[in-house]
């Protein structure tokens, strides 16, 4: 793990194995510690490839509580009660960015808190100028439950 963050600090990208879902939520809770004020993350990846195990365990770096699920028919969630506030954001089913507006997004993305978007590639237009992009992805080749999970900081 410290490996890791050395890669992105240094190369701005690092690349991660997971061979099950603990070992995602285990790596999301370490990215979660290290969350920091106005951060943004965003998260791409198929239909039930990890992103809300991922969303868990960062929630947990967090110190946060309560039982973390897809907002999907929300968009929106705000946990208050860990070490920073944490704003998940799955916007799966947004049609339009403006409903982005109407979420009141950027007090999200600009404020006290840490921001993690679900579907981040559907907002494309209006994500900030700097944020830390995480993929994941399977390969069936390597196991049913592997992931290769890509960080890369961006701007
Ligand atoms: P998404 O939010 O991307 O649609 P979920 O996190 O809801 O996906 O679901 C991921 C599913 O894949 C869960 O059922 C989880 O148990 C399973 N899974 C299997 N292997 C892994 C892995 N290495 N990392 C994360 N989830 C995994
Ligand atoms: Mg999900």
């Amino acid at each position: 793990m410290e490996n890791m963050r050395e890669q992105l600090e240094n190369a701005g990208r690092a690349v991660l194995e997971t061979r099950n879902p603990e070992e995602t939520f285990e790596l999301g809770k370490c990215l979660g510690k290290a969350a920091y004020a106005g951060q943004v993350c965003t998260l791409i990846g198929e239909l039930g490839v990890g992103k809300t195990v991922f969303t868990q365990g960062f929630a947990a770096g967090l110190g946060v509580d309560g039982p973390v699920s897809s907002p999907t028919f929300t968009i929106l969630q705000i946990y208050d009660d860990g070490h920073l506030p944490f704003y998940h954001f799955d916007v799966y089913r947004i049609a339009d960015v403006e409903e982005m507006e109407e979420i009141g997004y950027e007090e999200c993305f600009y404020g006290e808190g840490v921001s993690l978007i679900e579907w981040a590639n559907l907002i494309e237009e209006i994500l900030p100028e700097q944020y830390t992009r995480i993929t994941i992805e399977k390969d069936l080749e390597q196991g049913f439950d592997y992931r290769r999970i890509t960080l890369q900081r961006i701007g």
